[in-house]
């Protein structure tokens, strides 16, 4: 069900351990990837940009398969799936909105003010966006969890203008899955549509029908949503891009197979193009593992697209020399999510460099984080965990420096100025400074 990559040294004709590169180009990765993408979403993308909501509407029809005449969706639908929701979903939502805000209001950082002598002062100023679009998968399952995920960090922020959209589903007459309405009401979330996919992304850039473009666009998705992403950052900002999802498991002889395998079939549940990869030095949990995903995977609802998963060639169980190897796999792969699974799982959690979020020790499932353990569960994939973070609070503000000095201040490095600016040939900078000293109009030299 799950190939095999084997990078362990072979004394006999490996004496000095693997070339260098060979353990990064060995790292599984999707076949289709995000630049395809790119190319299959652009035309879209443009006839949203040209049409506006005409084509939103039509891309709904054929990839959604539902008929609109209201990106929109009415303020009474979002009233009704909250009276209408289950009371332990409720409560589920409650206690992850909790677990967030507390997380988020810690995270909040402060202005920073810096003194650089009498008069001269610099402050890190920061500032929330003034609009954003959060994006909600809902194609494959109603991902309720990231209207929290995205929501949260974005009001404790304190973004002005929160707009959310989510595929239309054609069993709820047009409107995204009502568990995800319910979450928007619940959360004070009133401008939401009923659009998925890029052209989801490209209404939210461009603007169209009712939606305004915004600042900045947040949220998880498929790889064509993620596609969207990445052509439209020159028009709007994005968080990272987070599309199909990721989970790599460092794990040694200690481990539990059933908790590894329960662990990697959660994450092939999101999606076909879901990768699961397992690195050990443990030749015991390889053959374990596998005997459990072969158990575990028939009892499960979402076989099939589990066995896609795992089967295709995103997913494998990598077998290396030992942990410090299996560490230079997974920083190599860079996974959106890392579970540790060793003796010392703190030790190893601390060298990690390339994660979007690590999950130390047995008794923390990446499935934890996906809906209650008050970190955001929108991160980095493909690779990306290696410059981009997660969605947190800080996603939401951008900072400004704000520069005031007096005029003993400016006089006190207005010589290095003029000396900077002939430097590189520009003597208007070097003037400009000057002509603040020069008593009679003429520029003068600063005291
Ligand atoms: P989605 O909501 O992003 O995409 C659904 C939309 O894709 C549909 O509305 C449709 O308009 C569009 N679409 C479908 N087929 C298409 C095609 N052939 N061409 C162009 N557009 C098409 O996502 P989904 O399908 O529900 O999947 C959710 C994804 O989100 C999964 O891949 C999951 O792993 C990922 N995810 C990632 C993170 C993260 O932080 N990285 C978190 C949660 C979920």
């Amino acid at each position: 069900m799950i190939r095999r990559i084997d990078l362990r040294t072979d004394p006999g004709t490996d004496p000095g351990g693997p070339a260098e590169g060979a353990v990064q180009s060995a790292v599984p990765r999707a076949e289709f990837d995000v630049d395809a993408a790119v190319e299959v979403v652009r035309p879209i993308c443009e006839d949203v940009r040209e049409r506006g909501e005409p084509a939103v509407a039509e891309y709904s029809a054929r990839f959604d398969g539902v008929e609109q005449t209201d990106l929109a969706v009415p303020r009474a639908a979002l009233t009704e799936a909250l009276a209408a929701l289950d009371p332990a979903v409720r409560a589920g939502l409650e206690e992850s909105i909790r677990r967030l805000r507390a997380t988020c209001a810690a995270e909040l950082e402060s202005d920073v003010v810096t003194d650089l002598g009498p008069g001269a002062r610099v402050t890190h100023r920061l500032v929330p966006m003034q609009r954003v679009g959060l994006y909600v998968p809902g194609g494959i399952a109603p991902l309720v969890s990231s209207v929290l995920m995205n929501v949260v960090p974005a009001q404790v922020a304190g973004v002005g203008s929160i707009a959310l959209t989510s595929s239309p589903q054609k069993a709820h007459g047009g409107l995204p899955h009502p568990t995800i309405l319910a979450a928007c009401e619940l959360l004070g979330v009133e401008e939401v549509y009923a659009v998925g996919g890029a052209q989801a992304i490209a209404m939210f850039a461009y603007g169209a029908g009712p939606c305004r473009p915004v600042d900045l666009v947040t949220g998880p998705g498929n790889i064509y949503t993620v596609a969207a992403k990445r052509l439209l950052k020159s028009v709007v900002g994005i968080d990272s891009e987070a599309g199909p999802t990721e989970i790599a498991i460092l794990a040694d002889e200690t481990a539990e197979a059933s908790f590894v395998a329960a662990d990697l079939i959660s994450q092939s549940e999101h999606d076909p193009m879901a990768g699961s990869v397992l690195v050990t030095p443990s030749e015991r949990l390889a053959e374990e593992t596998e005997a459990e995903l072969d158990k575990q995977v028939s009892l499960t609802r979402h076989a099939e697209r589990i066995r896609t998963s795992l089967g295709g060639r995103q997913s494998a169980i990598v077998l290396v020399d030992d942990l410090e190897q299996g560490l230079e796999v997974v920083n190599g792969y860079a996974a959106e999510h890392l579970e540790i699974q060793t003796a010392d799982p703190e030790r190893w959690a601390a060298r990690v460099r390339n994660a979007g979020a690590v999950f130390v020790g047995p008794f923390t499932p990446v499935s934890l984080g996906d809906y209650c353990a008050g970190s955001n569960h929108v991160l980095p994939t493909a690779g990306c965990a290696c410059h981009s973070s997660g969605l947190s609070v800080r996603s939401f503000l951008k900072a400004v420096h704000v520069v005031s000095y007096t005029r003993e201040a400016l006089d006190e490095v207005a010589h290095h100025v003029v000396a900077l600016a002939e430097a590189e040939d520009l003597p208007g900078h070097g003037a400009a400074v000057r002509a603040r000293f020069a008593p009679t109009g003429a520029p003068d030299e600063p005291t």
